[in-house]
């Protein structure tokens, strides 16, 4: 059950709820890169939780979270399929030991974005963020955003990350405040030892001892980047061509290197003129 997320339902409330998971998809998102500790915890919260929204959307598309701060955590992309292809990064720079959230995101815009891949335009929403923690901005987000009450918990070391989201279920009776507020403090006793075996059901039941639970078919998650050829053409063409040729005096090439996968894509001379040999080439007999 590592990497994947485990729906369920109380049978007594209300209340769906999923638990994920992530080892190997988030063993690979970190791949390539060298993140501070703070950095990481952040982002692994991130991958827990939008894989955790993108699993409850009723309809093909892809979730994205993304955070820009003024502070040293710079933007953070977090994306996820409906199918639980994730990928993610964080721009952050050098970061202290022990820094809070707070600190981490100062001025930070955050948003959720939701693309259904069709023609419609994608849903965005915006997250506000509080200072205790990325959880408690996403609570604040459901809560207020899109009116479903929600408890979210996240944890995150360099060997996995995990989570889990209980949301009140609209139509039904609602449950007692107590009864939610108590189901609320059971979520949040989650602890990283716990999850190491990924999202089980006995997990749910050690969680919530006093509750049935019925629990659905868990979802596997993956790494998988999006990125490709074509795309890192457009982004080159959108930089412009005298730019392009600029990088290319250089070394004789241009590397775009993917800030997801790692993923180094080389570009000559010859390349570049491919690229730009639809557009009008001014000047490009002087590079043969
Ligand atoms: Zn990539």
């Amino acid at each position: 059950m590592n990497d994947s997320v485990l729906p369920f339902i109380f049978e007594s409330f209300p209340v769906r709820g999923a638990l994920v998971q992530l080892e190997n998809t988030w063993q690979r998102m970190q791949q390539d890169h060298s993140y501070a500790s703070p950095v990481s915890e952040v982002l692994g919260h991130a991958a827990a939780a939008t894989s955790l929204i993108a699993r409850s959307l009723k309809f093909e598309g892809s979730v994205t979270l993304q955070i820009s701060s003024n502070g040293p955590l710079g933007t953070l992309v977090m994306q996820s399929t409906d199918g639980l292809s994730l990928r993610g990064m964080s721009t952050a720079a050098d970061v202290a030991d022990g820094i809070s959230f707070a600190d981490l995101v100062t001025g930070a815009r955050c948003a959720v974005t939701i693309d259904t891949g069709s023609t419609e335009r994608p849903y965005q929403g915006i997250v506000e963020i509080r200072p205790e923690s990325l959880a408690a901005s996403l609570e604040n987000y459901f809560a207020k955003s899109v009116q479903v009450l929600s408890h979210l918990a996240l944890i995150s070391c360099d060997a996995f990350c995990g989570g889990i989201l209980l949301q009140q279920m609209p139509g039904d009776l609602p449950i007692s405040k107590d009864d939610w507020s108590r189901l609320g403090y059971l979520a949040a006793t989650l602890r990283l030892v716990d999850i190491d075996n990924g999202a089980t059901p006995g997990l749910l039941h050690r969680l919530f001892p006093e509750d049935d639970i019925r629990v659905f078919e868990p979802a596997t998650a993956r790494f998988q980047c999006r990125c490709s050829q074509a795309k890192v053409e457009d982004v080159l063409r959108f930089l412009g061509e005298s730019e392009t040729r600029a990088a290319l005096v250089e070394t004789g090439q241009v590397d775009v290197t993917c800030e997801y996968c790692g993923k180094v894509r080389s570009f000559d001379a010859v390349d570049v003129s491919r690229v730009f040999s639809d557009l009008v080439i001014k000047g490009s007999s002087a590079l043969h």
